[in-house]
């Protein structure tokens, strides 16, 4: 499979169409941006890491019922998926309050939730992500209330099958993004990635950082921490 044409280059990856109008490659780049693109920088090997932790994750998913855009990684940084139009929303799900919840709730970071809580922001950087619910999606024809149900099922799901897999691992789940698209024939699958860069990934037994928070609040050793997960995950 090659790459035909830039179709858009964002923050973090670049898309290409491909000669199969159905799939599209994936190029994973080194570049971070945190806070709306506002704090900007490069990672080191990053794009080879979320490529393969990305691909490695949703593989797995993939083997316990959930379907992802991942047909093949062919090279470090770059991957073919299925070409799918995204729901323009940000799912987050959360298992300990970080970052904007805790902040938000003026909850302290680490505090454990009574229940997972999910969240929806619509994707629209000039807006800056804002929070929606259920109604907000339906009344702006974001998504249909069936697919919401559909995308909020798998969330959900996703978030114990992970949960579960990361625990002997020693990493701790405390939130995380994902994004789901539609496909040409209007199935639901899970698109974008799963990364150090969408999830927050606590070492359990030191609550050591180890993901973008570390990029965020320029904490040191980013690199060292993205490293650190593709080991614990991939042996390498
Ligand atoms: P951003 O757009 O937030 O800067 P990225 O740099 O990660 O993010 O760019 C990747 C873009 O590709 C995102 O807009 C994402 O929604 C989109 N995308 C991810 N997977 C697919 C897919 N399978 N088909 C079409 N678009 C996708
Ligand atoms: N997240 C993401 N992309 C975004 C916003 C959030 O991948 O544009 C992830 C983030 O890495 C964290 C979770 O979603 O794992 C919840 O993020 P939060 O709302 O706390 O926002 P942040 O603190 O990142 O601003």
């Amino acid at each position: 499979m090659k790459k035909v044409e830039l179709l858009y280059e964002g923050k973090a990856k670049k898309v290409f169409t491909t000669e199969d109008p159905e799939l599209y490659i994936v190029d994973y780049k080194d570049d971070a941006t945190a806070f709306n693109g506002l704090k900007k920088g490069t990672i080191p090997g990053k794009g080879a890491i979320n490529n393969r932790v990305s691909n490695f994750l949703m593989k797995m998913l993939e083997e316990k019922g959930i379907p992802t855009h991942v047909v093949e990684e062919i090279s470090d940084r770059e991957t073919v998926v299925k070409k799918v139009s995204i729901v323009p929303l940000e799912v987050i799900v959360r298992n300990i309050a970080a970052g904007s919840l805790a902040k938000r709730l003026g909850l302290e970071e680490g505090t454990k939730l009574a229940c997972p809580v999910l969240e929806f922001c619509y994707k629209d950087d000039a807006l800056g992500d804002p929070m929606v619910n259920e109604y907000h999606i339906a009344a702006m024809g974001v998504a249909t209330k069936e697919e919401v149900a559909a995308i909020a099922g798998y969330a959900l799901k996703i978030n114990e099958i992970l949960s579960d897999y990361l625990r002997p691992h020693n990493i701790e789940l405390i939130d995380f993004k994902l994004e789901f698209g539609k496909t040409s024939d209007g199935t639901i699958i899970l698109a974008d990635e799963i990364s150090p860069d969408t999830c927050r990934f606590w070492d359990s037994v030191t609550g050591e950082k180890l993901d973008k928070d570390r990029f965020r609040r320029d904490l040191g050793n980013v690199q060292g921490a993205y490293h650190e997960i593709m080991k614990r995950l991939l042996g390498e």
